[in-house]
């Protein structure tokens, strides 16, 4: 019995991409080989790689734009250090949204490379809400945000408009919504929120943006390098990449980024909706910047914890818990995630209405 999988990451894939790469794993397009066992140089491997880097574009809507896509390892993390590595001059300045946890993790690694102005923030407020009055200096060297913050529950509904490059860490809502994608002058994100599993990270990177540091750079860490080596610099993570292509062509063929963002609008209207209208719950984050992909909520009296974690489990609910600096609870409910799930949710907390 498949359950109604709310976990913020690694999350729901597509069921058809589950079973396309499980397939994948016994025998790849038909070659008698799993795709573990081939070579990442053989042609029927390069072509996934092609295809993943120029959908992901496509679906963006960044073709022919002068940007290139990679898929790279080390995590959403690592990019929290290829970024200033590629970006920030030495006698330069980075200016940083701080609007959660990675967010502040971005930051942490950018101070290590030099001069990082946090330009807003809302840890005062454990991150209920983002910013909205703050300027980006002219003089940066580029401007780093969060678009959707997977543990607070918060999303940037409006993007500033900047002279310098905007990078953003889109881990948890890429391909979720449709956006002028063209504003962004680097967008990252960790595959294991919306996308594929953990292991692999998709890069889009405006080429222009890149080579002016005056920094040496090593290798794995030169996004210059990986888009000469066309995303196989060292051997990539083969399996997260096909499950990421696998992912892409199903946004693809059910109507792009355009129809994800109308389910998941309807998916968090249902879900917002039932959390503002029964008694007993309350959302943590700022009605205004409610996070479309992580809705996090609380049990307005603790004494009712049992019996909702009861009756949740016994709707073969699973990963509703929320991160533990929130508490309460979290349901991500991610592009695969079935509008029906969602209502089995809202089902159980008016079943805990009438019950309580
Ligand atoms: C999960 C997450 C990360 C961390 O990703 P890793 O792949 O574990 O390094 C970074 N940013 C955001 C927004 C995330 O949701």
């Amino acid at each position: 019995m498949k359950k109604h999988n709310f976990s913020a990451g690694p999350s729901i894939l597509p069921q058809e991409v589950f079973e396309k790469s499980a397939q994948a794993v016994l025998n790849f397009n038909n070659l008698g080989l799993s795709i573990l066992e081939i070579s990442h140089r053989s042609k029927d491997f390069v072509s996934v790689m092609e295809e993943a880097r120029a959908t992901a574009l496509e679906l963006l809507g960044l073709e022919s734009k002068g940007y290139q896509a990679l898929f790279l390892s080390g995590g959403a993390s690592m990019e929290f250090v290829r970024v200033p590595y590629n970006l920030l001059k030495e006698n330069g300045k980075a200016a940083y949204l701080d609007t959660g946890t990675w967010a502040a993790g971005a930051i942490k690694e950018a101070k290590r490379f030099g001069n990082t102005e946090i330009i807003g923030s809302s840890k005062e407020a454990n991150y209920t809400y983002i910013p909205k009055d703050y300027t980006v200096p002219a003089d940066a060297d580029y401007f780093h945000c969060t678009s959707n913050n997977t543990i607070f529950g918060t999303q940037m509904h409006s993007f500033p408009e900047t002279g310098v490059p905007m990078v953003c860490d889109m881990s948890s809502d890429i391909f979720s919504r449709e956006l002028d994608f063209s504003k962004f002058g680097l967008i990252y994100a960790g595959a294991q929120k919306n996308m594929g599993p953990a292991g692999t990270t998709l890069v889009v990177v405006k080429e222009d943006i890149l080579g002016k540091t005056g920094r040496a750079i090593p290798g794995i860490m030169d996004y210059g390098q990986h888009i000469a080596k066309e995303s196989m610099y060292n051997t990539p993570p083969v399996f997260p990449v096909y499950t990421s292509l696998l992912t892409l062509q199903w946004i693809k063929n059910n109507g792009g980024v355009a129809a994800m963002e109308e389910k998941n609008n309807s998916k968090a209207e249902l879900l917002y909706n039932e959390i503002d209208r029964n008694p007993l719950f309350t959302g943590t984050a700022n009605t205004e910047d409610r996070s479309k992909m992580n809705v996090t909520f609380l049990l307005k009296d603790e004494k009712h914890t049992e019996q909702f974690d009861k009756l949740w489990k016994a709707a073969d609910i699973s990963g509703l818990n929320g991160h533990r600096s929130v508490g309460g609870y979290r349901a991500s409910i991610y592009n695969a995630m079935p509008i029906e799930s969602v209502k089995v949710l809202v089902d159980v907390m008016q079943e805990l209405e009438r019950n309580a």
